[in-house]
């Protein structure tokens, strides 16, 4: 198979999505039968010895799943996201770090609220001090995203896929 580096968007059987994956991982689920192919790539195709297949962009699953609620895991890499790849204090994009807005030696702690992407500079300029201490406002201020914000922010995102990530 010719290689490709492109992703999928899931959705439930109600249309509603669910998650971003791979498309090798896509054409899998709609060759076992589990989803079939909403949108496809145009123009592309996924080629085997004998065969060119459509490269699904989005599917949809056949049978409904029912998922309650699905949480974002706190991670250094899912703050990063939320927060663009860009240092809270200056918008860079380089040699980012995690940077615990009250700080962690003054009893700060490690929660969607106080942790914020920042730049290995700003964070050692901050040091231990709250943003305001070092004069250092935020560009925003940090929160718990939802799972359909992250999907949106996760930088991969197609223009046909924007109206299955819009909340209801
Ligand atoms: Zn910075």
């Amino acid at each position: 198979m010719t290689r490709f580096h492109k992703h999928t968007l899931l959705l439930n059987a109600d249309y509603s999505a669910l998650a971003i994956c791979d498309i090798y991982k896509a054409f899998l689920l709609v060759f076992l039968e589990k989803a079939e192919i909403v949108n496809a790539a145009e123009g592309e195709y996924l080629h085997t010895v004998d065969k060119a297949y459509p490269v699904p962009s989005i599917i949809k699953l056949r049978r409904y799943v029912n998922i309650p609620y699905q949480k974002v895991i706190l991670s250094k890499s899912n703050i990063f996201k939320r927060d663009a790849n860009q240092c809270v204090y200056c918008d860079t994009k380089k040699d980012l770090t995690l940077d615990h807005v009250l700080p962690r030696s003054r009893g700060g702690k490690s929660t969607w609220k106080n942790l914020v992407t920042a730049c290995q500079s700003c964070n050692s300029k901050k040091g231990d001090r709250t943003p305001e201490e070092a004069q250092m406002p935020m560009r925003h201020q940090p929160f718990r995203p939802s799972f359909l914000m992250m999907l949106q922010n996760n930088g991969l995102n197609q223009n046909h896929w924007l109206p299955y990530l819009k909340s209801s």
